[in-house]
């Protein structure tokens, strides 16, 4: 995607970081107008509204339609602001682009959808207006690529990329986990890829997002879409994440900006001294992982002499217990105690596998 435009580039003004902001979902004429009048005293770049939404329930508010497509072109103009929303489907490009609608976001559960995202493509080939893609509901990064490389196949040069967090089964205090390597490595893979955060649909509560957005700055994300609407508690969807103008103000203050790289030699000594001891960590932890592995291998042999199985519930209860304990006292979390340890365990044994099968096959050999 070598020819994509910045985003500072778009025309939807110049300040860092990149701001969108506005309802869940537009849900009437004077509440989008109440809106976009306080974000126009802002640092927004772009106005944010859902007219059709994709509830999971079919008896919940499904978007006010293709109605409230004029109300938010017409409270984007009366504030100087460009206006976007959520598209899922050829027809609501139609109803959107003959309403002046200046953006689209695809929302993730179209992502997930390959048809879906073709048909999208399809109805924007030599249409030139910007496009977000929010990631797919599952932590699948090759998924999220597909649908940015489809819409980039039909002609699209505007295009950025909305970490909204993953659904999960695990119980977290966020309603879609961060899993904050997958934006990097996007990052990584398509470097002069926009990425924008939402904190608003990771967190699902208001308390959480001013965090989540700072953290987003700290990993050089270049903009944030964060849910505003006048009376959140009365909203008809996402009423427990929805923050009041004035809270969007307060916290878009509050972000502390850093910089990429300085040019303090001193500094720059000192990171360069902490980056060597960080190296030198991780291989002595490389180190100790292959003698774990080559313990795990040697249990395996006795194991496999004894006609023991490689899974002991209990032993495994027993690591996780006792290596949650201590790394929570060295104050590491309890979550990445556990991942780690899973990963750990899962790696000892598929050595202890291969070991039980060298033997059995040199078995058969003799
Ligand atoms: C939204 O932005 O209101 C929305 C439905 O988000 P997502 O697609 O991230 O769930
Ligand atoms: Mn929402």
């Amino acid at each position: 995607m070598t020819e994509l435009i910045p985003l500072y580039s778009w025309g939807f003004g110049q300040g860092f970081p990149f701001i969108i902001a506005g309802p869940c979902g537009i849900e009437s004429r004077t509440q989008i107008n109440e809106i976009a009048e306080s974000l126009n005293t802002q640092n927004v770049n772009l106005i944010r509204g859902g007219i059709w939404k994709p509830r999971t329930r079919p008896d919940s508010f499904q978007g006010i339609g293709e109605e409230g497509l004029k109300w938010l072109k017409e409270a984007g103009l009366a504030n100087g602001l460009p206006v976007a929303v959520e598209v899922a489907h050829p027809r609501h490009i139609e109803q959107a682009l003959s309403a002046g609608i200046d953006c689209f976001w695809i929302g993730a559960r179209t992502t997930v959808n390959p048809f879906l995202v073709q048909e999208i493509a399809n109805a924007l080939l030599g249409v030139d207006i910007p496009v977000f893609v929010k990631n797919p509901i599952n932590p699948d990064l090759e998924l999220w690529i597909g649908a940015l490389e489809r819409i980039y196949n039909s002609g699209l040069r505007k295009i950025a990329a909305i970490h909204r967090g993953f659904s999960s089964y695990e119980k977290s205090k966020y309603r879609n986990a961060p899993n904050w390597q997958i934006p990097i490595e996007l990052k990584r893979r398509i470097p002069n890829l926009p990425i924008i955060c939402d904190p608003s649909h990771i967190s699902g509560n208001k308390s959480l997002v001013s965090s989540l957005s700072q953290t987003a700055m700290d990993l050089s994300f270049d903009g944030l879409m964060i849910e505003v609407h006048p009376d959140p508690k009365n909203a008809l969807s996402d009423k427990e994440q929805q923050l009041l103008p004035l809270e969007l103000k307060e916290l878009l203050n509050s972000l502390i900006l850093r910089q990429q790289s300085v040019d303090d030699v001193i500094f720059l000594n000192l990171l360069e001294e902490l980056r060597h001891r960080i190296d030198k960590i991780d291989e002595d932890i490389l180190n100790m992982m292959a003698e774990r592995m080559s313990v795990a291998r040697e249990i395996g042999q006795y194991k496999r002499e004894n006609n023991m199985t490689i899974l002991q519930v209990e032993r495994w209860n027993e690591i996780l217990r006792t290596r949650q304990k201590s790394g929570m006292q060295k104050d590491l979390t309890r979550e990445f105690i556990i991942q780690l340890f899973e990963k750990i365990h899962s790696e000892s044994i598929h050595h202890q596998t291969r070991v039980m099968n060298l033997i059995e096959i040199r078995k058969e050999v003799k």
